[in-house]
């Protein structure tokens, strides 16, 4: 576990595919002094923070000033997974890309650039008391606890069926990080006749046919689409700016969900005390 703040020990660059846009986006990671995670857009610079987040329908999304950085939440997980609490993304594109699915890339260029420390700490969030946000049958809920823990539940059609998974160590649960995304190929056409999902191969997603997995080496864990479920809540969860520590149940989430539980655990000081 990580105590203080820190940030990337250099820089590097990642590149690939918008999944939304097909097209090609650099992202450059520069070590940053101040606190949180930041990118630079068009010259303007969007904190990757839950009261940025200005849509959540098909990825989480940021903006400011006229300027968007979508799919924000896969390379949010790398930094958390890394101990990153301080960076700069300078990004050429409102996109970032979606590389083989997953936060696999983005954690390995973290991890290969290292770990630089700095005295300051105020990087934990520790939950006081239960917040809970449901929407119809989809739930996310925390109850206090000295680490974090995550239960997710997910239901889909055959052959996906109903998945659940807990997760008590998730700052070392290295199956989470290299699970990658999913799509029914039904909802596909209806994406791609919206102008979206440009970017969207076999490369960068695991696709779910009538009734078995399109990809020829189908998936990386039995639990894969849970597995990147959990992903996807943690990358939204670190747009809390912090490390969230307690008891989390979550069952059919999504990124608007998880925004609204953020809204909801920050509407009251009480909730939480931060270190
Ligand atoms: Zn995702």
């Amino acid at each position: 576990m990580i105590k203080r703040q820190t940030t990337i020990n250099r820089i590097f660059k990642v590149s690939g595919i918008g999944l939304h846009s097909g097209r090609e986006v650099t992202l450059e990671f520069l070590p940053r002094r101040e606190f949180g995670i930041a990118f630079v857009h068009n010259g303007i610079t969007i904190p990757a923070r839950y009261d940025m987040v200005a849509d959540t329908r098909l990825s989480t999304l940021i903006a400011k000033e006229g300027a968007t950085v979508s799919t924000i939440e896969h390379m949010m997980a790398a930094f958390y997974f890394s101990g990153i609490t301080n960076c700069l993304v300078y990004i050429d594109g409102p996109e970032v890309p979606i590389m083989d699915g997953s936060a696999w890339e983005f954690y390995q260029g973290m991890w290969k650039a290292g770990v630089y420390e700095f005295p300051e700490d105020g990087v934990y969030l520790k939950v006081l008391r239960p917040v809970e946000v449901t929407r119809d049958d989809a739930y996310v809920r925390v109850k206090p606890l000295n680490t974090l823990d995550i239960t997710m539940a997910i239901e889909f059609r055959a052959p996906v069926g109903k998945q659940k998974k807990r997760v008590t160590d998730v700052e070392n649960a290295f199956s989470i990080i290299n699970s990658r995304t999913f799509g029914f190929i039904e909802e596909l056409e209806a994406i791609r006749n919206a102008g979206l999902a440009k970017g969207a191969s076999l490369d960068n997603a695991v696709a779910i046919g009538e009734d078995s997995i399109v990809n020829p080496h189908g998936l990386r864990y039995k639990k894969e689409l849970v597995n990147h479920k959990i992903l996807d809540l943690i990358g939204d969860l670190y747009t809390s700016g912090y490390r969230i520590l307690g008891k989390v149940e979550a069952s059919k989430t999504g990124h608007h969900l998880n925004n609204l539980f953020l809204k909801e655990l920050f509407s009251d000081p009480q909730n939480y005390s931060i270190y």
